[in-house]
C-alpha cells in the first residue's frame, strides 16, 4: 500500500486531433517525475480494435512493442521516451478491449442475468483498468484518445468523470489541450472553438482544471484571462503550449508556463521544483549541433513518418550523442528504380515492414550501400532484406528471397520455422516482446554495445532460416547475434565495411533522449565519419 494517496491527471483533447495530446501528456510526466513523483501513464483508444496490431501503420501510425510484447499505440512510445516508466499490456486500453472483457463476461453468465450497460458495466471495467494502471506509482497521467464530443469517447469521459467521486476530488486533476488558432484576416487568436470544447466537457459533467492552449505563439495576459473567465478555470490555469521545433522543447515549455506548479497545487502535492537542467542541456545540444548528416530511409509508409515515430526519434537521439543533426529523406522503396536517390547520403536505412509491395528497392538500397561502402543499418525486415541481397549478389543464391514475398523461391533464406508453419491466424505467429540475444565477441555489435548480453523487442513473422547458416558464414556474412541458444540468428553484419548492421529485432523502442541506443549511436557515428570522408 502507498502511504501517500495516488494521484490521478486525466487529459483529454479538443477541437481537433493531432494537437499533441500524448506529447504533453509525457511532457507532464517528465516534470512530475523530475519533482520526485513515480509515474505511469494509461491511454485510453475509443476504437473498437482491441488493439492496434492488425491496423494499418498509414492509418493509425507506429505499432508501439513493449517488453511484454503488447502492441499498443504510438503514445506508449512517448511516455517511455520522456520518463522512466516502463509500458506494458496494462498500459493502453482500447474500446475493443473493454467490450471484449465484458461480452466474455456476459457469456459466462457472471452478470447472472441482468441486463448488461455502458453505465455501470463498461465504465465500471474502465475504471478498473485505470485502478489496474495506478498501481505502486504515485501519479497516473492517463491520456483519453480521440477529441472531446466524439461519440465513442463518451464512456471513457463518464467513467474518468465518476473516477474523481471515486478516489476524491483532492486526488483528481483534469487537464484539458485544444487549439486557440491564429486568424490572420482578423489578426487575432480565437478562442472560441476552445470555449466550444470545454463546454462540451462540461456538457458530460467534466470542468477542466488546466487548459493547454496549442497555439503558434504565446497567448497574452488578456487572451488569458478571457478564456479563464469563459471556461471558468483560474487564469494560471491558462497555459500555452506553443509550437517548438523540437519535442523535447515541451517539457522545458510547460515548466516556464507554470505546468507542473499548477498541477501540483491543484493536487495538493508538496515537492521541490523539479530540476530540469538535463533537459536544458539536452535542448542545447540539439539546437546546436556541430555537424549535420543525411540518412535515407528507404520504406513503404514514407508519406506518414508517424508509421516511423520511434525510429526517427532514435535517429535524432543517435545524432545528439554524436552532436550532430540528423536529416532524414524518406525513400520510397518502390520508386528507387535505380540507386540514385542515394547518392548523396551518409547512411541508408531500411527499416520494418510486412508484405512484397517494394521489397526489390530494398534490396537494391542494401546491395548500394554495400557496394559503395555506405552506413547500412537494417531493422528487422531491413535485416531480412540485409541477408536477402547478401545470399543473391556475394553467396551466388541466384533468386534467394523470404517466403514472404515469394513462397516458390529456390532459397528461403528467410522463411517461417518449422513450428511457426500451418498457424495461421493473424497475430498468433508473430514473435513479439523482449527476447534475450547474446553477441559475439569483435563484432560491430559488440563494439556499440560494449557487452554481450542484451534484451531487445521483436515483432515479426519471419526468421533467417537455419538452413542456410553455413552458407551464408561460408560467404563472409557475421552472424554477430543469436538467441542464447544459438537457434535465431538476431544481428548480422559484413566485416569488410565502415558500419553494416541487421537486426531482427527493434532497437528504436528502448532509445531515449537521455539513454540513446547504442546501435543508433554507433550507426549516426559511422555517418559522421563517411560524412567527414575521414578514414573509413
Ligand atoms: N515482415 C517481416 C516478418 O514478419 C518483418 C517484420 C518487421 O519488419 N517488423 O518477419
Amino acid at each position: 500500500m502507498n502511504a501517500r494517496p495516488t494521484k490521478f491527471i486525466f487529459v483529454t483533447g479538443g477541437v481537433l486531433s493531432g494537437l499533441g495530446k500524448g506529447l504533453s501528456a509525457a511532457a507532464i510526466g517528465a516534470l512530475l517525475e523530475g519533482r520526485g513523483l513515480r509515474v505511469s501513464f494509461l491511454k485510453l483508444d475509443p476504437y473498437l480494435n482491441v488493439d492496434p496490431g492488425t491496423m494499418n501503420p498509414v492509418q493509425h501510425g507506429e505499432v508501439y512493442v513493449t517488453d511484454d510484447g503488447a502492441e499498443t499505440d504510438l503514445d506508449l512510445g512517448h511516455y517511455e521516451r520522456f520518463t522512466t516508466a516502463r509500458t506494458s499490456q496494462i498500459n493502453n486500453v482500447t474500446a475493443g478491449r473493454v467490450y471484449d472483457t465484458v461480452i466474455a463476461r456476459e457469456r459466462r453468465g457472471d452478470y447472472l442475468g441482468g441486463t448488461v450497460q455502458v453505465i455501470p458495466h463498461v465504465t465500471d471495467e474502465i475504471k478498473a483498468r485505470i485502478k489496474k494502471a495506478a498501481e505502486g506509482v504515485d501519479l497516473l497521467i492517463t491520456e483519453v484518445g480521440g477529441t472531446v464530443g466524439d461519440i465513442e469517447s463518451l464512456p471513457f469521459l463518464e467513467a474518468i468523470r465518476q473516477y474523481r467521486a471515486d478516489v476524491g476530488r483532492e486526488n483528481v486533476c483534469y487537464v484539458h489541450l485544444a487549439l486557440v488558432p491564429f486568424v490572420p484576416s482578423a489578426g487575432e487568436l480565437k478562442t472560441k472553438p476552445l470555449q466550444h470544447s470545454v463546454k462540451e466537457l462540461q456538457s458530460v459533467g467534466i470542468s477542466p482544471d488546466l487548459l493547454l492552449c496549442r497555439t503558434d505563439r504565446y497567448l497574452p495576459r488578456s487572451v488569458k484571462a478571457k478564456i479563464a473567465l469563459f471556461c471558468n478555470v483560474d487564469e494560471d490555469a491558462v497555459a500555452t503550449a506553443k509550437d517548438v521545433e523540437h519535442i523535447y522543447e515541451v517539457p522545458l515549455l510547460f515548466h516556464a508556463e507554470g505546468v507542473d506548479e499548477k498541477l501540483c497545487r491543484i493536487l495538493g502535492i508538496w515537492t521541490g521544483r523539479p530540476n530540469v537542467e538535463a533537459w536544458e542541456k539536452l535542448v542545447h545540444t540539439i539546437k546546436h549541433p556541430k555537424r549535420e548528416v543525411r540518412i535515407a530511409m528507404v520504406g513503404k509508409y514514407v508519406d506518414l513518418t508517424d508509421a516511423y515515430k520511434s525510429l526517427n526519434e532514435a535517429l535524432h537521439h543517435g545524432g545528439a550523442a554524436n552532436e550532430a543533426k540528423v536529416e532524414i529523406v524518406y525513400v520510397d522503396s518502390e520508386k528507387l528504380e535505380d540507386a540514385s536517390a542515394l547518392a548523396h547520403v551518409h547512411g541508408i536505412l531500411v527499416p520494418h515492414g510486412f508484405g512484397s509491395r517494394g521489397v526489390e528497392g530494398k534490396i537494391r538500397a542494401v546491395r548500394y550501400a554495400r557496394e559503395r561502402r555506405i552506413p547500412y543499418f537494417g531493422i528487422c525486415y531491413g535485416m531480412q532484406m540485409a541477408v536477402i541481397e547478401y545470399a543473391r549478389h556475394v553467396a551466388g543464391l541466384e533468386g534467394a528471397n523470404s517466403s514472404e514475398v515469394d513462397p516458390e523461391t529456390p532459397h528461403p533464406v528467410i522463411a517461417l520455422l518449422p513450428d511457426q508453419r500451418g498457424v495461421e491466424s493473424k497475430g498468433g505467429t508473430m514473435r513479439l516482446g523482449a527476447w534475450p540475444c547474446v553477441l559475439q565477441e569483435g563484432t560491430q555489435a559488440f563494439a556499440a554495445y560494449g557487452e554481450r548480453e542484451l534484451s531487445e523487442r521483436h515483432r515479426h513473422r519471419y526468421e533467417f532460416n537455419p538452413d542456410y547458416r553455413d552458407r551464408l558464414s561460408r560467404a563472409g556474412l557475421v552472424l554477430s547475434g543469436c538467441s542464447p541458444d544459438g537457434r535465431l540468428v538476431e544481428v548480422i553484419e559484413i566485416a569488410d565495411h565502415p558500419w553494416f548492421v541487421g537486426c531482427q529485432f527493434h532497437p528504436e523502442f528502448k532509445s531515449t533522449p537521455f539513454r540513446p541506443h547504442p546501435l543508433f549511436v554507433a550507426f549516426i557515428g559511422a555517418a559522421v565519419r563517411k560524412q567527414a570522408g575521414g578514414a573509413l
